[in-house]
C-alpha cells in the first residue's frame, strides 16, 4: 500500500504538473521558513531586551534583584522555546497544506495548457491524416506507372493529369491549414466598410463555380456601412458563399441578404441545396468535421476546414456565426456583427 503511494508520487513528480507542484511547494515553504526565522529573530530580540531603568527596578525590590532577573530570564527562555515549538508546528502544518495547495494550483495551471497541447496534437494528427490521402494516391499512381515497361503518350498524359489533380488537392488543403493557423493571429484593421462592396468582392471568387452549376446568386443588400475589418469579412462571406454553391444542386439559388438590427448588422447566406441534418449542426464549425462523410466526400470536395476558419475569424472579430437548416431543402448561415464594438 505505502509502496504503491511512493511509486504513484514518484510518477506524479516526473510529470509536468508534478514539476510545477514541486516548484510551488518550494516557494510556499521558502516563504514560510523565511517568515518564521524573521519572526523568531524579532521575538528573541524582544525577550532579551534589558530591564530598564535598572534603578527603578532596584528601588522597588530594595537592592538585590538577582532572583527576579533569573526568573525573568527563565521566562524569556520558556517563551522562546514555546515560540520555537509553535513555529515548528506552524511549519509542519504549512508543509501539509502546501503539498495539497501546490498540487491543486499546479493542476489548475496546467489544465488549460494541457488541453491546448492535446488540441494541437489532435490537429496535427488530423492534418497529417488528411495530407496522407492525396500523397498515398500520388505515390501509388506513380509507382504503378514506373513498374510498367512501356507507357503510351495518352497514358503519360493521363498520369500527369491525375498528378495535377492530387497536387491541386494538396495545395487547397495546405492553404486551408495555413488559413486556419493564421486566422486567429492576423492583425485586425478597422475601417468603414461598405457591405455591398465587400459581398461583391467575395462573390467574385465563387461566380465561376456558380455559373458552372447554373446557380443564381441574388443579393438583397441595402446600403450599409460598418466599421470592421474588410478583408476578414470578405474571407468569411467567401467561405459561406463557396459552401452555398458547393452544397447546392444544379439550377439552385443562393440569396445573400443583410439587415440592421438593434446594435448589430446581420448578414445571411441562404441556399436551397442539400441541407444539414439537425444532429450535424452543432459540429459543422469544428475542424475537419464533414457532415455525412459518405455523401459529402463522394460528391463535394473539401476537408471540413472552411467553417472552422470562418468561426475562428468570427470569434476574433466578436461576431456570432450560426447555421439553421432543413435537411434536403437548404441552409442559412448568418453572421451577427455588433455595431460599435467591432
Ligand atoms: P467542407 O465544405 O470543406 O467540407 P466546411 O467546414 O466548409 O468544410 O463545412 C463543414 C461541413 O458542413 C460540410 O462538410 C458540409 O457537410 C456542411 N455544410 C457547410 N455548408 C453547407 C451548406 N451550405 N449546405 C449544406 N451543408 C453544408
Amino acid at each position: 500500500m505505502s509502496n504503491n503511494i511512493i511509486i504513484r508520487t514518484k510518477d506524479f513528480l516526473k510529470t509536468r504538473t508534478g514539476h510545477l507542484a514541486l516548484t510551488y511547494f518550494a516557494i510556499i515553504m521558502a516563504m514560510t521558513i523565511v517568515f518564521s526565522v524573521v519572526i523568531f529573530a524579532i521575538a528573541s530580540n524582544q525577550f532579551d531586551r534589558p530591564l530598564q531603568p535598572r534603578t527603578t527596578f532596584r528601588s522597588v525590590l530594595g537592592g538585590d534583584d538577582t532572583y527576579v532577573r533569573d526568573l525573568l530570564d527563565q521566562r524569556a527562555d520558556e517563551a522562546r522555546m514555546g515560540l520555537l515549538v509553535g513555529l515548528l508546528i506552524l511549519n509542519t502544518g504549512m508543509a501539509l497544506f502546501g503539498v495539497w495547495f501546490s498540487v491543486y494550483l499546479a493542476r489548475r495551471t496546467m489544465e488549460p495548457i494541457e488541453q491546448a497541447m492535446e488540441e494541437q496534437g489532435r490537429f496535427v494528427s488530423d492534418a497529417s491524416h488528411e495530407l496522407r490521402t492525396p500523397l498515398t494516391a500520388l505515390q501509388a499512381m506513380n509507382e504503378v506507372a514506373l513498374r510498367r515497361k512501356k507507357i503510351t503518350d495518352a497514358e503519360a498524359r493521363e498520369l500527369a493529369q491525375a498528378n495535377v489533380t492530387e497536387a491541386t488537392k494538396l495545395h487547397a488543403l495546405t492553404t486551408s491549414l495555413l488559413g486556419l493557423v493564421t486566422s486567429d493571429r492576423a492583425p485586425v484593421t478597422l475601417k468603414p466598410v461598405d457591405i455591398q462592396a465587400a459581398v461583391a468582392d467575395a462573390m467574385s471568387y465563387v461566380v465561376g463555380a456558380a455559373q458552372a452549376k447554373h446557380i443564381e446568386v441574388e443579393d438583397k443588400l441595402p446600403a450599409i456601412r460598418i466599421t470592421t475589418d474588410s478583408e476578414k469579412l470578405v474571407h468569411v462571406v467567401r467561405i459561406l458563399l463557396d459552401n452555398a454553391v458547393k452544397y447546392s444542386n444544379k439550377n439552385g439559388k443562393v440569396v445573400i441578404a443583410a439587415k440592421e438590427l438593434p446594435h448589430m448588422v446581420r448578414l445571411s447566406v441562404t441556399d436551397n441545396g442539400v441541407g444539414i441534418q439537425a444532429a450535424d449542426i452543432p459540429h459543422i464549425f469544428s475542424r475537419f468535421y464533414r457532415a455525412d462523410a459518405s455523401r459529402s466526400k463522394e460528391q463535394h470536395e473539401g476537408y471540413g476546414l472552411g467553417l472552422a476558419i470562418a468561426k475562428t475569424i468570427s470569434d476574433r472579430m466578436g461576431w456570432k456565426i450560426s447555421a439553421t437548416s432543413k435537411f434536403g431543402s437548404g441552409s442559412t448561415f448568418s453572421i451577427d456583427m455588433p455595431v460599435g464594438r467591432n
